[in-house]
């Protein structure tokens, strides 16, 4: 018998997440519930969900901010399950990383026919998500949120960590600076290139060995930057 693949739902309305559960219940997938976006982190790291669906208004944190973080660390499917019906969130949620959007209401078909959709199209390699990521001296822990450099806390920001989690979570890999902005800030920023330079500053301040010789957060003259995990290169 093959395993039942597992779904994530974070919401904090009981009654919705009764009643989701139970659909996807009765078509044989596992389902793990989370009623706030730290709740939703850790059970992210301990299930390996192969779909995250994901309500937006959340009493911790927004549901959009939860995207940004998690797609530092994971590329799993995220379904949105949201009542605000204004084009505006929906976008902001599909540019800091979402796959799709259902507005609630929804009925049971339409909810099922997205979610095939999604794990249809998610390769399998995406499933295994590491919620630690570790460069140089430091460790970036995606569930507690925190940075530390052998061992010892570095206070940063929470655009500081979210920016350091965009580029770590793709070492090597250029990232320009439209798409840096649109990750970290949203789509509304896409065109602020200062935000980026400023904040880049302060990350080398806190992460480099010599901030004005940076050998982590590499530019790339015109283009973005790259990150070079690695001490020694
Ligand atoms: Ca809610």
């Amino acid at each position: 018998m093959t395993e039942p693949e597992r779904i994530l739902l974070i919401e904090d309305d009981k009654r919705i997440r009764e009643f989701v559960s139970s659909a996807l219940e009765a078509e044989g997938y596992r389902v793990f519930e989370a009623g706030s976006a730290a709740w939703g982190a850790t059970e992210a790291a301990k299930h390996k969900p192969h779909l995250v669906m994901l309500d937006l208004g959340l009493p911790d944190r927004d549901g959009t901010e939860f995207i940004r973080d998690f797609r530092g660390w994971s590329s799993v499917p995220i379904l949105i399950i949201s009542a605000r019906t204004e084009e505006k969130g929906k976008v902001e949620a599909l540019d800091a990383g979402a796959d799709d959007y259902l507005t609630k209401p929804f009925g049971v078909p339409e909810l099922l026919a997205r979610v095939r959709a999604l794990l249809r199209r998610a390769p399998a390699q995406r499933l295994d998500s590491n919620p630690i990521i570790r460069f140089g001296d430091f460790t970036i822990d995606c569930v507690s949120r925190t940075v530390s450099r052998n061992g010892e806390p570095i206070k940063l920001s929470q655009i500081e960590y979210r920016l350091l989690l965009a580029m770590a979570g793709n070492p090597g890999r250029v990232l320009t600076h439209r798409q840096l902005l649109i990750q970290v800030w949203g789509g509304q920023a896409a065109g602020n290139h200062e935000y980026l330079r400023v904040y880049v500053g302060h990350l080398r301040q806190k992460i480099e060995m010599n901030p004005a010789q940076p050998r982590h957060i590499q530019t790339e003259i015109g283009i973005g930057y790259r990150f070079n995990p690695d001490f020694n290169l």
